[in-house]
């Protein structure tokens, strides 16, 4: 919830669609209040509350109703990670940041979704991505770069396999002292996907928007999401287990696995001060859906992608959300046990950036265009590309 600051109380009276920029106190919801470490500042970057609507997938099993949250709607170019920019870009702010230095790969949403929340906010935006630096070709790929490019980011390539914690974050520390050295001012440092204990509050405070605008508790019974860097499913798990675990949280696994995440939820547990659970009793981690690997579809996925499409008109994208959706389905089929009831609520996060990342194979192409023609005016069918 916001608190309503002068400001934005009189924006809102006055014109319900301005923006302002300023970080507002953040009070947290009343089942959160005994938290630890509770950030004290939010700043509004996001389009919300998204809305929810029901998704009529074919063939999932009789019985079977899905619906859908549209956080891929928080913003063109936001999606899920400016849930928790809200909280790290105000903590930024506060502290008197000049800058903001992140990470990921080379396609990531997160890097896009900040370099983009960075520059509203009159942020420098250093990232550092993981690509291979010997093949520059990538610059022909846009994709989640271009956003990047656009909002004129510094970007420092460094070898596709650096870990986060061991390789990476030492990097960004060292940066942030270069630049305060420069200009005096500090930069802020954000871990990879925005998941830390700050950015967890993204997803704390969706689950309060779940519960206030779209009534979770009564409709669903069983949640479902993609995870990446594990801040989303952090969030989530945590606001049911404190509001009385009505749902079950399902979080399925587009790269590490099953430990990687219960460890990252747990970590989040420990921050947040709750020591009488565990990861393991409040969320389901499901891995075996990452299919070909991180970032990599295959020919199949791409027809089950497109076939979403066609048939409901929403866009799933190839690294988190199409995978999710694949392996949900193929749970709800081979292993319907694994879920509480028969209302599922999917929380589409986003990412359609890559989408476009600049890999129109043929065999692509195969999928893509198999409906598309010149027109003929006077023949009796058009010609086909
Ligand atoms: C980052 C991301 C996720 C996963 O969120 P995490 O909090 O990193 O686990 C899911 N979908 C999309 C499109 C993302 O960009």
């Amino acid at each position: 919830m916001f608190m309503t600051c002068r400001n934005h109380f009189l924006m809102i009276i006055k014109n319900q669609s301005v923006f302002h920029h300023h970080t507002c106190s953040y009070q947290v919801p009343t089942w959160a209040s005994h938290l630890k470490n509770i950030p004290r500042k939010r700043i509004k970057l996001a389009m919300l509350p998204t809305p929810v609507q029901k998704w009529n997938i074919k063939g999932i099993p009789d019985g079977i109703e899905v619906f859908v949250k549209r956080d891929d709607m928080t913003g063109s170019t936001l999606s899920n990670k400016v849930r928790k920019l809200e909280f790290l870009l105000a903590d930024a702010v506060t502290q008197g940041c000049g800058s903001v230095i992140t990470c990921g790969g080379l396609q990531s949403n997160h890097c896009r979704a900040t370099a983009v929340a960075a520059r509203e906010l009159e942020l420098d935006c250093h990232l550092f991505l993981r690509a291979n630096e010997t093949n520059v070709n990538f610059l022909d790929s846009a994709g989640n770069l271009l956003p990047s490019l656009l909002c004129n980011s510094h970007i420092y390539l460094i070898p596709k396999f650096s870990k986060y914690k061991v390789d990476i974050a030492p990097k960004q520390e060292l940066l942030a002292s270069q630049i305060k050295k420069k200009s005096g001012k500090s930069a802020y440092c954000i871990p990879v996907g925005g998941s830390s204990g700050v950015g967890v509050f993204g997803y704390i405070e969706a689950w309060e928007e779940l519960i206030t605008r779209q009534n979770v508790m009564k409709k669903y019974d069983d949640i479902v999401v993609a995870c990446g860097s594990g801040g989303t499913i952090a969030g989530l798990a945590i606001g049911n287990y404190l509001t009385g675990e009505k749902l079950k949280v399902h979080g399925i696994t587009v790269c590490d696995n099953k430990d990687y995440f219960h460890s990252h939820v747990n970590e989040m547990l420990d921050t947040l001060g709750i020591t009488e659970t565990r990861s393991q009793n409040i969320v389901d981690i499901i891995d075996g859906y990452k299919g070909a690997g991180y970032g990599q579809s295959t020919f199949e996925d791409h027809e089950f992608y497109k076939s979403i499409a066609h048939d409901t008109g929403i866009i799933c994208d190839p690294v988190y959300t199409g995978k999710a959706l694949k392996g949900m389905l193929t749970e709800l089929h081979n292993n319907k046990n694994r879920f509480q009831g028969s209302r599922i609520l999917f929380i589409h996060t986003g990412g359609i950036f890559s989408l476009y990342d600049g890999r129109i194979t043929s065999q692509l192409k195969n999928i893509w265009l198999k409906n598309t023609y010149r027109w003929r005016q006077n023949a009796a069918e058009p010609e086909k590309i």
